[in-house]
């Protein structure tokens, strides 16, 4: 089991938890029994009785942040493996949006019988009735259209509902087109054509993104054959695909990736992947070691909506990055604003010394193009050049920019 992490040694008669506390995690019983005892508010113990090998004990406290509602003992020397808070909120956020709302709600009623039958020590008078705080969980998810859209868009991934626009990265010195971001779209059927701020953070809530970027992968690669043979002449294009945390948190994420570029008979140079700040500041798991592997095998790592995080640095010679990519918002103030000039030249200068590679984002006008053509940028990617479009009109772009099919050689 992937939550399960240190192990634990408890004498027999050694306190494991107790009541009132702050929890802090749960844990799996792996050897030894426990024995629960509750403390009434008249002061009087109530014993709840015991639990052997198998069993989870503290768990209430780590799904719903509230104080310890029981004291447990070890009865005998017992190990028990700990599952901690952070473990387990990973856990949920990957669930089903319904799964949790039920976890969350069999919970609170289970406390409030403790609470009525006056077990718990705390006094339940200004406490919110059990109906305003299952109409507060609903709300605070937005339950009802969560769970409808996140069950139609498991039909989407399903049915080819979802399709990618391409939107070029040039080189600001050459004016050629050396790449393509793919950017997810949801072609409803009712709802029309979705943009993907308003069903992306559902899909990684709910773990569903994990299904949709393999798709991407796949149909990326796809569209990489299909552009080799229209262009042959252009086969060191390459696509960047944004991921989730959640992506990297499926632990057959890299052996996916790496037998779709096999299948497709694509060299691992002709994809990017784009990560975000805020990704790395989440550590999903092994998040290092998966980017170390794709960088070794060729696979270049773009950190996307650079400057928009913690400005926490030290990841820069922490992961493997091949290439920034600033975020829009700095390229929209730089004409007017000298502080933030200064910055996207201070954010050159320090990608240069380190060799990794820029790209400006969000360009949209002469002029923010020709103040990035003259700070050296390498990249740019944005209106000014070309809004995301659908692969039918990829052709099209690299026709203009990089002129006509050359001959054969
Ligand atoms: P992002 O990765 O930062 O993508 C850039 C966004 O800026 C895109 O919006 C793009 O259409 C837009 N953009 C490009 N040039 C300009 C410009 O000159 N001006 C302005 N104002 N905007 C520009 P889009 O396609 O709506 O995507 C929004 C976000 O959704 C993306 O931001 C990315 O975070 C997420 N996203 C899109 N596709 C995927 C995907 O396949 N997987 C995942 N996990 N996230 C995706
Ligand atoms: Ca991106
Ligand atoms: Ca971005």
């Amino acid at each position: 089991m992937q939550t399960l992490k240190a192990e634990k040694v408890f004498k027999a008669g050694e306190v494991i938890m107790t009541q009132g506390d702050a929890g802090l995690c749960a844990y799996f019983i792996q050897e030894g029994r426990v024995g629960i005892v509750v403390e009434k508010s008249n002061g009087k113990l109530l014993h709840m009785g015991t639990r052997g090998p198998g069993s989870i004990i503290g768990e209430m406290a780590i799904v719903d942040n509230q104080p310890r509602s029981a004291t447990i003992k070890s009865l005998e020397n017992c190990t028990l493996l700990e599952i901690t808070k952070d473990d387990f909120a990973r856990s949920v956020r990957a669930a089903d949006p319904i799964v949790r709302l039920i976890a969350q709600i069999i919970l609170m009623r289970y406390r409030d019988i403790l609470r009525r039958s006056q077990t718990l020590l705390a006094d339940s008078a200004d406490s919110p009735s059990p109906e305003e705080l299952e109409r507060e969980y609903a709300e605070q998810i937005n339950v009802v259209e969560a769970i409808k859209m996140a069950n139609e868009f498991k039909v989407a991934i399903a049915t080819q509902q979802l399709v990618l626009n391409y939107q070029p990265i040039l080189s600001i010195a050459t004016g050629r087109i050396l790449g393509f971001e793919a950017l997810m779209r949801w072609q409803h059927p009712e709802r029309g054509l979705i943009p993907p701020d308003m069903f992306i953070p559902m899909a990684e809530d709910s773990g569903l993104i994990v299904g949709a970027s393999r798709w991407a992968i796949r149909e990326v690669c796809q569209m990489i054959n299909r552009l080799d043979q229209a262009r042959p002449d252009m086969q060191d294009l390459y696509v960047s695909i944004n991921l989730s945390a959640t992506d990297f948190d499926d632990e057959n994420f890299l052996d996916n990736l790496y037998d779709t570029l096999e299948e497709s008979s694509i060299p691992a140079h002709r994809i990017h992947i784009e990560i975000t700040e805020r990704l790395l500041l989440k550590q999903p798991k092994n998040v290092k070691e998966t980017l170390d592997n794709c960088r070794a095998r060729g696979i270049g790592v773009i950190i996307d909506d650079f400057g928009t995080g913690y400005s926490s640095l030290s990841y820069l010679h922490q992961y493997p990055i091949d290439t920034l990519k600033i975020d829009q918002s700095f390229i929209h103030k730089m004409s007017e604003d000298p502080i933030v000039f200064g910055l996207v030249k201070s954010i050159l200068s320090l990608s240069q010394n380190m060799n990794i590679k820029m790209i400006a984002e969000g360009v949209e006008d002469i002029e923010e193009a020709r103040l990035l053509s003259e700070l050296e940028c390498d990249m740019a990617q944005g209106y000014f050049y070309s809004r995301p479009v659908p692969e039918l009109q990829v052709l099209e772009l690299l026709l203009r920019h990089n002129g006509p099919l050359s001959p054969a050689p």
